[in-house]
């Protein structure tokens, strides 16, 4: 499985593995808006945080992150970025895959990748 990542809820910045304070996050796991699961810690770079297993069906979690329903699926924010709100919307894919390759965000707030 390749690596992958999310963009911030706040600061629409990549869960970047190679930067220690971008790699600390709280993810929320969303099913119809709901918050369903919740974990915080480092990501890394596999969809969770310190290498703990979701409790949900790590294929249903993969089907709600891309199916076509903003609604469901993974919503992402840094520590640092995290004002402690319940989302309910995912959080947009990571052109970067977590830091595999390196980015810049653009004055409009998208990722390009170098
Ligand atoms: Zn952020």
């Amino acid at each position: 499985m390749g690596m992958f990542g999310y963009l911030c809820k706040e600061c629409g910045k990549p869960l970047d593995t190679r930067i220690g304070n971008l790699a600390e996050c709280r993810m929320q796991l969303l099913s119809k808006g709901e918050v369903i699961e919740e974990q915080s810690g480092e990501y890394d770079a596999y969809g969770r945080c310190d290498g703990i297993e979701w409790e949900t069906d790590w294929g249903q979690c993969i089907d709600m992150q891309f199916s076509d329903d903003d609604s469901e699926g993974f919503a992402v924010v840094h520590k640092q970025c995290d004002k402690g709100k319940n989302y309910s919307t995912m959080s947009k894919n990571d052109p970067s895959q977590a830091g595999l390759f390196r980015w810049y965000q653009k004055k409009d707030g998208t990722i390009k990748i170098r």
